[in-house]
């Protein structure tokens, strides 16, 4: 049932150790968020994983095979998204996907996958007439026309506007529920938090987190902060057991104005996780 396997990554660019030494897991049906700073090694470890990259060391198996040295018929059972693929501007949006879909030999239905991506208004226009936002979605279109069973998403959301990533998102979770494996990789932490079954933070080519997004670096234990208006204005608790703390509250004062309780947010804790690797 595993999608992806890694052990010990390894991959150099002259002197820059870009991947250090990655283990990852990734089961069938999962969607895992890859998440890091800029520089980190996410694009060097996902183009490994699709064998568009060679590795220096380490083993990895996509699918139950070394992407270093697979067949097409692998490939047809991925997906990437590209960031830009439409390489064919005087083609329609229409032409394009039909066209990808020719490559895979059990493509989804063209009509339908624009449909999904929401570009049927625009399915007749010329892939230089669209939007940045439209031209992103033509991407993720033409990553999911061959139907893959996994499916790369390299910062798909860069450059969307809200309601476009709302609607990315449904798509993604809409995937996922059909059964697709998922590895994304995004800047935008709320996105991987809604989207992200598992996530790793990377930094320095190394993995210095994992979990689901409720528990990574340990939120889901993390200290609360409980805020309430007080006699004397605003006041503020850190406690590890924000449950009592609210109960001895109640008991004193009965109820309570302003109350709040807040853990740390994924934001939070990715920043004190990357904090703490550049310290
Ligand atoms: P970003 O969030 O900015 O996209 P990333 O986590 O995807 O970053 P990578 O693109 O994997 O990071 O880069 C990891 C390191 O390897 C960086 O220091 C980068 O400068 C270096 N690097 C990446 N590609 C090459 C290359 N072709 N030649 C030399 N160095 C490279």
């Amino acid at each position: 049932m595993t999608a992806v396997r890694v052990r010990g990554l390894q991959k150099r660019y002259g002197k820059t150790t870009a991947v250090d030494g990655i283990d990852l897991d990734i089961q069938r049906g999962e969607v895992f968020g890859l998440l890091g700073p800029n520089g980190a090694g996410k694009t060097t470890t996902v183009e490994i994983l699709e064998g568009y990259r060679d590795r220096d060391g380490g083993e990895v198996e996509v699918l139950g095979v070394d992407p270093g040295r697979a067949h097409n018929s692998w490939r047809d059972r991925i997906g990437v998204v590209w960031q830009s693929t439409a390489d064919a501007p005087e083609l329609s949006v229409a032409e394009i996907t039909r066209n990808f879909a020719q490559y895979y030999q059990h493509p989804r239905d063209p009509e339908q996958v624009i449909d999904q991506v929401g570009l049927t208004e625009h399915a007749g226009k010329k892939v230089y007439h669209l939007s940045g936002g439209q031209r992103r979605r033509l991407d993720v279109a033409l990553g999911i026309i061959g139907d893959p069973e996994l499916l790369f998403l390299d910062e798909p959301t860069t450059g969307l506007d809200p309601e476009a990533r709302r609607k990315f998102a449904d798509l993604i979770l809409g995937l996922a529920q059909e059964g697709t494996t998922i590895l994304l990789t995004s800047h935008y932490l709320d996105e991987v938090e809604t989207l992200a079954d598992r996530l790793a933070v990377i930094a320095r080519g190394v993995i210095v987190a994992e979990g689901t997004p409720k528990t990574l670096g340990g939120r889901a234990t993390a200290v609360s902060t409980v805020q309430w208006i007080g006699e004397d204005g605003l006041q503020t608790l850190d406690t590890a057991t924000p449950a009592k703390a609210v109960a001895d509250l109640y008991a004193a004062h009965g109820e309570i104005t302003g109350l709040t309780v807040s853990r740390p947010t994924l934001e939070d804790v990715y920043i004190k996780l990357i904090g703490a690797e550049n310290e």
